[in-house]
């Protein structure tokens, strides 16, 4: 296959006109495949059935989990997630079924309510957000929701550019920052030793506040268990304890949608959150967050999540393979990253291109994350990501959909290069 960049203006339209056959081939082959969520699919949610036949609801100190109380969760199950996310059980709080939604909440408390004794954020004036970028297109769409300024940070392979972090920083309208340690979505990159020890230690606004989202923290694809330090720890040693606000849930581990979610915090922070809680609910769904805890620990959380790896491992490697059998040939038209563990692949096509493969797939059947898609606004200024996610569709699907991906990728790169 010849590199698309070194190739005459003849011989490129010779090879549009062989993609062109290629592509209407496949449209008439009427695929229908909606890839545009990173959705575990139907045989992963089955490694979890036993939990809903577990009668549990007794905690360990004889509490009736059926009745109201312990808005912050049973102890059994804060010591659970404190483990889980490297805090004091009494640093962490277990919620309902949804980690976004107690992330919004966080921006709520101090949008409405204030942080560390200061102003609410809704009463500041122009306030902004740091959104390493390409990111999680639900963190952004909460704190453009609240109204904040959404401030575009790239993101390397070690996390977001420490540099233009510390540097916007320095602005105390900045309040705070989206993070995904650990297999970022859509990256897949884990935050280095180095970027946690500068996000816990540079200066900042006493209010501003790391939302350290640590959504894929157990979902290794690999035997490579790769993990990130602690950022509560290093905040703490660094002397701003209230900096950081660390979430998870079991939606990848067990059930999208109808898991549980738990938060940690320095003390301050965890007392804030509970009084806003307190105003908000009674307590969380208990006796869904006594059975998970008692189920991941009968299966043992590191063998249920190898269970995962191997339904969702040989999906990642079609996408993978085809890749660099359809397009490494082609020379530069595509770079993409390589995953060791998360639910994403980030493919970065030439500039100007996104929007148009993505329209060329959907146009034959297949519905992937719209281009822009994960960046702050919608908006890729260069036009050239998409997000990759391949849990969800059967390896049956997901060859065909990568074989049309490539195709499109190249059309539109022949496209850009005859204009
Ligand atoms: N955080 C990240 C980084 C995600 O990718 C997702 C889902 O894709 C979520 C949070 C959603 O989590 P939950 O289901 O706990 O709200």
């Amino acid at each position: 296959m010849p590199d698309y960049l070194m190739m005459e203006r003849s011989a490129l339209q010779a090879e549009q006109v062989r993609l062109r056959q290629a592509y209407d081939d496949f449209a008439q082959k009427g695929l229908k495949l909606d890839m545009s969520r990173g959705k575990p699919a139907a045989n992963q949610l089955d490694l979890s059935m036993p939990l809903l036949a577990m009668p549990d609801c007794l905690d360990r100190d004889g509490t009736d989990l059926r009745n109201y109380g312990a808005l912050e969760g049973t102890n059994e199950v804060r010591e659970y997630f404190a483990e889980l996310l490297g805090a004091e059980s009494g640093e962490t709080i277990a919620g309902g079924s949804s980690s976004l939604n107690l992330m919004y909440n966080m921006i709520d408390l101090g949008w409405r309510k204030g942080f560390s004794g200061c102003a609410p954020w809704g009463k500041q004036g122009r306030v902004k957000f740091l959104c390493p970028s390409p990111g999680y297109d639900r963190h952004f769409r909460i704190t453009e929701d609240f109204g904040f300024e959404l401030v575009e940070v790239p993101m390397t392979p070690d996390g977001p550019d420490m540099d233009a972090v510390e540097r916007l920083v320095r602005d105390e309208t900045v309040k705070g920052i989206w993070c995904i340690p650990v297999y970022s979505n859509p990256d897949g990159y884990v935050y280095s030793a180095e970027t946690v020890e500068r996000l816990a230690a540079m200066k900042a606004a006493p209010d501003f506040r790391v939302f350290w989202d640590n959504a894929y923290l157990v979902h290794h694809l690999t035997d490579e268990a790769c993990t990130c330090p602690n950022l509560l720890a290093a905040c703490k040693g660094a002397g701003n304890p209230q900096r950081v606000l660390m979430f998870c849930s079991t939606s990848k581990i067990t059930f999208a949608g109808a898991g549980v979610c738990a938060m940690a915090a320095d003390a301050a922070n965890i007392e804030a959150a509970r009084k806003y809680l307190f105003a908000m609910t009674i307590c969380f769904d208990k006796v869904n967050q006594l059975r998970h805890v008692r189920f991941l620990r009968k299966e043992g959380l590191a063998a249920h999540m190898q269970k995962h790896a191997a339904l969702i491992a040989p999906k990642f490697n079609v996408v993978l393979k085809g890749f660099e059998e359809e397009l490494l040939p082609c020379g530069g038209i595509a770079t993409w990253t390589k995953p060791k563990g998360g639910y994403f692949i980030s493919l970065n096509v030439l500039d100007g291109c996104a929007a148009r493969v993505v329209a060329l797939c959907k146009q034959a059947g297949v519905v992937l994350t719209g281009a822009g898609a994960a960046f702050p606004y919608g908006c890729d200024a260069r036009d050239r990501h998409i997000r990759i996610a391949p849990t969800y569709p059967s390896l049956e699907e997901l060859q065909a959909a990568t074989q049309l991906l490539c195709l499109c990728v190249r059309l539109a790169a022949m496209e850009k290069l005859l204009a």
